[in-house]
């Protein structure tokens, strides 16, 4: 893989995306857009319908760019970087909580086949490795759903029921829980896999995002 990312990096060169300075395909952007985008970093606490979230960044202007790139243009390389850019605010946020356990919100089967890996899955296994936490799957998406952004606020409550389920209730009973998405809007998405992980009677569910767009869904604030 890297054989290949070297070689096309040869006749394609990446380029930084705000500003078209070359770039190594590993960096998400040029140093000085890099540390532009690590200077926008507030942790924001949010709420995934009753559980605690944290984000790293709102979801706009060069991080959605980014997290566009990571989601939909491969750029699955970027991976380190980012993790890197949430570190601190997971260790931050969550210090006393002292997790048995780091898992992701999946996708469904066949959405997974279509996009190859699952970005937040890759995520929450880079800051596992950082956090010196195991990642486990521990939630099928059985369901296939519309695009939550492309839904009304009534209709995203909807569309994701019975999509989630516990893969082995026994793995997660009694355990403390970090759940890792890309992007928290509604928070009908992670809320409904820590419903279901609820049911499972984990000690803790905590989650944390790489952007925050609550603020543009004010419509949607946790009650
Ligand atoms: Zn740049």
């Amino acid at each position: 893989m890297e054989f290949v990312r070297k070689l096309t990096a040869l006749f394609y060169p990446e380029r930084c995306p705000y500003c078209s300075a070359l770039v190594e395909a590993t960096q998400i952007a040029c140093a000085g857009c890099y540390d532009e985008i690590r200077r926008k970093h507030i942790p924001i606490p949010a709420g995934a319908r009753g559980f605690r979230c944290i984000s790293t960044f709102a979801y706009d202007g060069r991080v959605r760019r980014m997290i566009l790139r990571l989601k939909y243009h491969d750029r699955t390389q970027y991976i380190p970087q980012i993790a890197e850019l949430l570190i601190k605010d997971i260790e931050n946020a969550y210090s006393d909580m002292d997790f048995d356990f780091i898992t992701a919100v999946p996708m469904y089967k066949k959405d997974l086949h279509k996009r190859v890996y699952n970005q937040s899955a890759l995520l929450a296994k880079e800051l596992g490795r950082l956090l010196d936490l195991p990642y486990l799957e521990t939630i099928n998406k059985i369901k296939k759903t519309k695009k939550q952004h492309h839904l009304n606020y009534k209709e995203r409550k909807t569309n994701l029921k019975g999509a989630f389920k516990v893969i082995d209730k026994d793995l997660v009973k009694g355990k403390k829980i970090l759940i890792i998405d890309d992007i928290i809007t509604s928070g009908y998405t992670l809320g409904e896999c820590c419903k279901v992980l609820a049911k499972s009677k984990p000690e803790l569910i905590c989650c944390a995002t790489i952007a925050s767009a609550q603020n543009k869904y004010p419509e949607s604030t946790v009650i």
